[in-house]
């Protein structure tokens, strides 16, 4: 059989010409976008990289049937989202901007979180002002995005980025006080509605799972952290008996590793080497335990263990410190982590099927109550979102989306400039608009292409924030008899193509009902983050974001069935028959940058590039997460605020 005979048998082995729903992709476009769209949604020029694109979808928003949160496929940063960015960040000038008359109090540049917190906030302190807010994505959200799957005629949610209300700190009075008035009562709600021991108390809890290309032999290794012992359960993986030693010390040992020194002295040191360095060179276990360790500090921060220095992972509970009296608290030389706000507990957490979502989707309801309808918090989960109502002439807040803004200047001269211009292209036509006042609450480190009178020093501090790129993707199965026959529900798989995966949390809010049963469908949450191990944490972040760009959702189609089929085979999963969707959430930018002590050099807050660079520029303010140097929901909503309220207290706005 030659090669190419293999490769077209295993994948029909795999399911790989299953008429999933995954739409079918031609250049990056999806054909079935085309049909939901119509005219005006073109592909983008494959051989000029630097063109602008006729990308995005019009007034597809006003079209009957609109609907993204149920498209499949490639999600996240969709083809058409990003397309004239890039061509800006080349040095493409876009043609005069159509204009279109319009004039606001405020036009909001980013419909996530933090740009929707500051529509909100500018509302409450201006009931009466006219505001516009831009997004370049097909749906609003940001990071925190919804994706919504019909199977066998029931709603299934999954998040399709910003998974949860969860931080290292107590959301603060602004963040808080803004889910209160969004009518989130969160610890009542954690209270009601999260059953986090659902499929423990079926039997099911956590794997390992060994590849043969990292450990030599496929292997999945089931009920870690349960009643076996862990030696016991490790002599079932493909690691030597000094591997498995070594992983059961680290696990659960006592030990000084850095005896004779202080708790100050300690993290001073443990600040200054990686985690991996700390297990190579300090702990000194084998390459195998390394290998096994490394996804570790994916999922909080998109690289492996040889970027994340050892006293951020003690600061996030791995293991290994447990003997080395490390006393709670911070220090200058930590990331955002709970174990610097030890004292307070952190904040609340909560989980809604569809992640945050929930709150950009009350946020919408509470600045275009047509669009989102229902009455209290808990039934916008099962909410349909009415698109056509997001942009309405005769609304005071409008929300244009598949609008990619492409510059925001002063009309005139910054110190004395009454107006902002904003200029966004919309189906490939540049068109603008005015406003009094711009929150730019986008990616922070595209303002200086938008904004190019900022100066040069914040320009510079702004091209500093490199995200973290990830992939959050969401697969619906036909039944999840596999895992119940494996007793298993989640699955840590360090040298897997996704690094972890689970079943769909267990929640039952307002009408929205979760899988009981496991001849039921349901779906499963995966976890990539590309990344290259051996750089700076950024440059692991560039790499990445490029990795991302130039893989195909046939590619990870082919991966995802591959690893599910491979780690649940013994439970009798079959890729080909019991995959029925994909949806990609790819984020090249993702996580905003926050403080890593291993590469970001030892300065004051104030002069930390996400401070420098989020300072009023006239009549332009700079939100979003990045501007609070934390990927989280609560940075988002604060620096939204913040950003507003500078607005507001510049005398001339
Ligand atoms: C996969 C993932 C999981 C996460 N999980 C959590 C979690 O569990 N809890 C938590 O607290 N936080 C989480 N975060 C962090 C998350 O980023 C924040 O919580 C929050 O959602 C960020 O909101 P934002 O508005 O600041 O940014 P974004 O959500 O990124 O919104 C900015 C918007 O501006 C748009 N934009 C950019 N450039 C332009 C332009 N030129 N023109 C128009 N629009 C533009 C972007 O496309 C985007 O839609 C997660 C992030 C990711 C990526």
């Amino acid at each position: 059989m030659s090669e190419h005979t293999a490769d077209k048998s295993r994948d029909r082995a795999l399911g790989m010409d299953r008429p999933i729903t995954r739409r079918d992709f031609m250049n990056g476009i999806a054909v079935a976008a085309i049909a939901v769209t119509g005219p005006g949604f073109a592909a983008p020029s494959s051989s000029d990289p630097a063109s602008f694109t006729a990308v995005g979808a019009g007034a597809a928003q006003d079209t009957q049937g609109y609907y993204p949160p149920l498209l499949t496929g490639l999600r996240g940063s969709h083809p058409g989202s990003f397309e004239d960015a890039h061509a800006l960040r080349d040095g493409r000038t876009s043609p005069p901007a159509t204009d279109t008359g319009e004039d606001y109090d405020l036009i909001v540049v980013g419909g996530g979180i933090s740009g929707l917190s500051a529509a909100h906030f500018y509302r409450a302190a201006r009931p009466k002002s006219r505001i516009l807010i831009l997004d370049n994505h097909d749906d609003f959200g940001g990071h925190a995005k919804r994706n919504e799957f019909n199977l066998d005629g029931h709603l299934h949610l999954l998040n399709g980025g910003t998974l949860e209300i969860d931080s290292p700190r107590p959301y603060g009075p602004v963040a808080a006080g803004l889910l209160k008035t969004l009518g989130l009562d969160v610890p009542a709600l954690a209270k009601s509605t999260q059953n986090t021991a659902f499929y423990e108390n079926l039997g099911l809890g956590s794997g390992a799972f060994f590849d043969r290309e990292t450990f030599g032999t496929d292997k999945l290794v089931v009920g870690i952290g349960g009643a076996t012992p862990l030696d016991r359960l490790l002599l079932d993986a493909p690691l030597s008996a000094r591997a498995q030693k070594e992983i059961v010390q680290i696990e659960t040992a006592r030990i000084d590793y850095l005896p004779g020194l202080s708790s100050a002295a300690k993290k001073q040191r443990l600040s200054r080497m990686s985690y991996e360095a700390f297990l190579r060179d300090v702990v000194q276990v084998e390459p195998a335990v390394l290998a096994f360790y490394n996804a570790r500090t994916k999922g909080e921060w998109g690289t492996g263990t040889d970027a994340v220095s050892a006293l951020d992972c003690w600061g996030i509970g791995l293991p290994g410190f447990q003997g080395m009296h490390l006393n709670k608290g911070s220090i200058a030389r930590m990331g955002f982590t709970p174990a610097g706000y030890a004292d307070t507990g952190g904040s609340y957490r909560l989980h809604f099927p569809d992640g945050n979502a929930t709150i950009a989707r009350l946020l919408v309801r509470d600045l275009i109550p047509h669009a989102m309808p229902g009455t209290h918090a808990a039934d916008v989960v099962t909410a349909r979102a009415n698109y056509a109502q997001l942009d309405r002439a005769d609304a005071p807040v409008r929300l244009r989306l598949n609008s990619i803004v492409v510059s925001a200047r002063h009309v005139g001269d910054v110190a004395v400039a009454k107006e902002v211009q904003v200029t966004y292209l919309r189906g490939g036509k540049p068109q603008s608009a005015r406003a009094r006042g711009v929150v730019m609450a986008c990616y922070n480190m595209m303002i200086p292409y938008l904004c190019p009178e900022l100066p040069a020093p914040q320009k510079a501090a702004l091209h500093q924030l490199v995200k973290t790129p990830l992939v959050y993707t969401s697969v619906a199965l036909r039944n999840w008899q596999a895992f119940a026959n494996l007793k298993v529900s989640r699955v840590y798989a360090p040298g897997s193509y996704h690094s972890y995966f689970h079943l769909n949390p267990h929640v039952d809010v307002g009408g929205y009902r979760s899988t009981k049963s496991p001849q039921d469908p349901i779906l499963v949450h995966m976890v990539r983050t590309p990344c290259q191990p051996g750089l700076p944490e950024h440059d692991q972040n560039r790499a990445g974001r490029a990795e991302l760009l130039n893989t195909s959702f046939q590619t990870f189609e082919r991966n995802i069935r591959d690893q599910l089929g491979r780690t649940l085979q013994a439970g009798g999963f079959d890729p080909a028959r019991d995959i029925t969707a994909i949806t990609v959430n790819r984020w090249p930018h993702g996580y905003a940058p926050e403080y890593n002590p291993l590469f970001d050099p030892e300065v004051p807050e104030a002069e930390r590039p996400h401070v420098i660079g989020r300072a009023r520029f006239g009549r332009i303010t700079i939100a979003n997460s990045d501007a609070g140097g934390g990927a989280y929901t609560d940075s988002a909503i604060n620096q939204g605020h913040r950003a507003v309220s500078e607005l507001l207290h510049t005398a001339k706005a």
